[in-house]
């Protein structure tokens, strides 16, 4: 089923206007929640930085946390998933077509889920990645309907069978096309601080938090490419690729070609950390 304006409609009954403004301009804001054994996963982080990237934007959500938060377990509930993923996003709604934001239009909330399987082969045996121009605009900290960029470096690196594109401005790495960039140096981690040239990844937030914990240094700066070529590790991060090693990045082969030590330990916590949200 499909939450749409409040209510739960079937796929087909959907109608989005033509002049919808996040159709026409990518007006609007978005979010990924992970569902594990058909509980969310840090739904709390992905509801607050949507209300931020909402704010950022100057749009309202249509309806309050509480009553989103309920809607979401139900739509879970509706479509009986186990493991996926809930897509949500809000858009400045429907009004004649006007860069300016128009009087009268009514944001518009739309969610639903979608079967996802863990991604076990690729955190397992790693990934290979490409480095490729960060052309994006300069607020990547919101989580905007404006993919272009992020669609335009993940296709390039796919056309080089590539999973992920690792994105550099001028040689300093920011992030990927759908994750954030860590490399491991002499057992540190170091990581690009979130300001507004990335995404503040709800699972960054968490390594750096399992990092703390297993009292690794964790550097919150930026890194050349050449120091990510150099890295002794090298992982990204995602809701849907949770901690996945980067084995190869160009024709580089990252440390010895398969996922490393420190990147081990912080899948090991984050496997507990799921585990902890089915066990309940
Ligand atoms: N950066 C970008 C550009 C992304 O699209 C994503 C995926 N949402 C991330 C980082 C990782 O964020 P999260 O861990 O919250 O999924």
């Amino acid at each position: 089923m499909i939450l749409y304006n409040g209510q739960f409609v079937e796929r087909e009954e959907v109608s989005i206007d033509i002049e919808d403004r996040g159709y026409q301009f990518g007006d609007g804001v978005y979010e990924v929640i992970r569902v594990y054994q058909g509980q969310c996963f840090a739904m709390k982080e992905h509801l607050d930085r949507l209300e931020r990237s909402s704010k950022e934007i100057k749009l309202d959500c249509p309806i309050s946390r509480m009553k989103l938060e309920d809607n979401i377990n139900q739509l879970i509930k509706k479509d009986r998933l186990t493991n996926g993923i809930v897509y949500l996003q809000i858009t400045r709604g429907a009004a004649k077509r006007t860069h300016q934001f128009p009087e009268h239009a009514k944001s518009v909330l739309t969610a639903y889920t979608s079967e996802m399987e863990r991604p076990l082969a690729n955190l397992q045996n790693g990934i290979n990645t490409k480095l490729v121009d960060d052309f994006r605009w300069l607020r990547c900290d919101i989580k905007s309907l404006n993919l272009l960029g992020n669609v335009l470096a993940k296709q390039e690196a796919q056309e080089n069978q590539c999973y992920e594109a690792i994105l550099h401005r001028q040689g300093t790495v920011t992030e990927g096309s759908s994750s954030n960039v860590f490399i491991v140096k002499n057992g540190k981690l170091y990581t690009h601080p979130a300001n507004n040239f990335i995404l503040n990844g709800i699972t960054r937030q968490y390594v750096l938090r399992f990092a703390k914990e297993e009292h690794f240094e964790v550097i919150e700066n930026t890194f050349s490419t050449e120091e990510l070529l150099k890295a002794d590790e090298v992982f990204i991060t995602s809701t849907t690729s949770e901690i996945s090693p980067v084995v190869k990045i160009d024709d580089q082969i990252i440390g010895e070609g398969r996922p490393g030590i420190v990147t081990a330990a912080l899948q090991k916590k984050f496997e507990e950390e799921i585990n902890k949200l089915v066990s309940h």
